[in-house]
């Protein structure tokens, strides 16, 4: 947990760096804090309206010019992801940081009642679509100096809990690739790849899993942000295979 580091102000700057789920939540305060640190910032996700009011935001804020990538991972085949890769390449050349946050909770419900096409939803959203996605984007992610991949895990992708289902499961299956991952490229590649777990944070995902809970308990996603940057910053050069927490636990 990072969540004391003080990054520099101009941290990302000349990085190209992919945020997934860009619009909302998480997602979208690490798109404004990337490009708040200097990030040519790549905004993915599925309503785009709202990707658009983040590009407003970071345009208004005097960021470098950010740009818009709609994609829903329902439904994306893996000619959506080489195409991709192709107008990144065209665009960037390269691409310095991937950050997967887009995510999707299915529902909180006994295992028993699980509706299976919902739990492929959740698999499809959660996993499946970010690893080919990443298969896609490795060779622009080789052709940076040091490209920083984050995963977004969970407290229940490392430890189960009842009614969680494919939520849980889709980020147990997160950290086990990225540990193979992580494992394939030591020593050979200058990619290296992690998981965060952002913790209990004021978001609509959050108010949905606990809806009786007092969101001001919680912290917001700009207070988690320092370990989001560290992770994708130079600072965490050489780090990969791990699993991070960008909060401590709750008492
Ligand atoms: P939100 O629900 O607020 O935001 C999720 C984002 O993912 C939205 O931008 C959403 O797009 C996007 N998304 C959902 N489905 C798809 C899809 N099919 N294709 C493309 N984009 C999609 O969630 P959070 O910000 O809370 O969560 C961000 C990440 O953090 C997730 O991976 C979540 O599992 C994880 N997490 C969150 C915790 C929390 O307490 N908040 C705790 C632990 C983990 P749209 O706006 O269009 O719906």
């Amino acid at each position: 947990c990072k969540i004391d580091y003080q990054p520099a102000s101009n941290l990302l700057e000349n990085r190209v760096v992919l945020v997934t789920g860009a619009g909302d939540g998480i997602g979208r305060a690490a798109a404004l804090t990337y490009a708040r640190h200097g990030a040519t910032v790549i905004l993915l996700g599925r309503t785009i309206a709202k990707l658009e009011r983040v590009y407003d935001e970071i345009e208004a804020e005097g960021g470098p010019q950010p740009a818009i990538f709609p994609l829903n991972f329902e439904g994306a085949t893996l000619k959506d992801f080489h195409d991709m890769a192709e107008t990144l390449d065209k665009e960037f050349g390269r691409l310095d940081g991937l950050l997967h946050n887009a995510g999707l909770l299915g529902r909180i419900t006994p295992f028993e009642q699980y509706n299976p096409e919902l739990w492929e939803q959740v698999m499809q959203v959660n996993i499946n679509g970010p690893i080919w996605m990443t298969q896609a984007l490795l060779p622009l992610l080789q052709q940076s100096a040091d490209a920083s991949v984050v995963f977004t895990s969970s407290s229940v992708g490392r430890k189960g809990r009842a009614y969680w289902g494919a939520y849980s499961v889709s980020k147990f299956a997160t950290e086990g690739f990225v540990e193979v991952l992580a494992d394939e490229l030591e020593n050979q590649s200058t990619v290296r790849v992690n998981t965060l777990n952002p913790g209990a944070t004021r978001t609509q995902m959050r108010r949905t899993a606990y809806p009786g809970e007092d969101p001001l308990t919680l912290r917001t996603p700009e207070e988690i942000m320092p370990t989001y940057l560290w992770l994708m910053g130079p600072d965490s050069t050489g780090v990969s295979g791990h699993k991070f927490d960008a909060q401590p636990p709750r008492a």
